[in-house]
């Protein structure tokens, strides 16, 4: 598909609520050797109450709605991910005030927006094994890829073969940022929990999209 409307956003979001809970564990477990095991139930914990907030979010426009699931996110998630998950989301649906529809170039708009606003929030950037190693190079290729005049259904599946690139590549490098960082050299090997649950997000952005 070439556009996304409020509805189809809401099954998205429901979406991501249902892969996050079904990942729980694994992404509990990636965090439980670099950070403290607890990145998979912070998650599933905001998106259960995301999936509840949804029916009474999903009647306005797109941004409404994605401004609701931030501010749902940062209240229930907590840990680092939480606030900037929350940013994310917060700041995509600012990109999306007031449209009932968005095509590519807008959902560029939103992730530029979202990927921004996590750099800002945890004064981050790419290569400090985070969730912006799997983000930043799907943005890259999603800008790319609308760019080019490709639908936002295929630059999304582009995007997150992007990030299954970036969450591999997080296993070579040291944590730089987050509870990871304190690891120092240890990290290495270890594959970013919160890269891996942006990956997740991702994907089910490409299925649903
Ligand atoms: P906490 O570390 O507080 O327990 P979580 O376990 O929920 O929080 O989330 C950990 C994830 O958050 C990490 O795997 C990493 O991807 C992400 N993260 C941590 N700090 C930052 C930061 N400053 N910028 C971007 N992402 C970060
Ligand atoms: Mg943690
Ligand atoms: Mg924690």
């Amino acid at each position: 598909m070439s556009s996304l409307d409020t509805k189809q956003m809401a099954a998205i979001v429901e979406g991501m609520a249902k892969k996050i809970e079904a990942e729980k564990e694994y992404l509990t477990e990636l965090d439980n050797e670099i950070g403290d095991g607890d990145h998979g139930i912070n998650l599933a914990r905001g998106f259960e109450a995301v999936e509840k907030k949804l029916p009474s979010l999903a009647g306005g426009d797109i941004g409404a709605l994605l401004k609701g699931v931030g501010m749902q996110l940062v209240s229930t998630v907590g840990g680092a991910s939480g606030p900037l998950y929350g940013t994310a989301f917060m700041k995509a649906g600012m990109a999306c005030k007031g449209l009932t529809e968005i095509d590519g170039p807008a959902f560029v708009k939103a992730m530029e927006a979202a990927v921004d606003g996590i750099k800002m929030r945890g004064k981050a950037t790419e290569g400090e094994k985070t969730m912006l190693d799997a983000l930043c190079p799907a943005l890259k290729v999603l800008q790319d890829d609308v760019t080019a005049g490709k639908s936002l259904k295929e630059a999304l599946q582009d995007a997150a073969q992007a990030a299954e690139k970036g969450v591999e590549y997080t296993k070579t490098i040291i944590a730089t940022k987050g509870r990871a960082s304190y690891l120092g050299e240890r990290s290495l090997g270890h594959q970013d929990p919160g890269a891996t649950s942006s990956l997740y997000l991702l994907q089910v952005l490409a299925e649903m999209a």
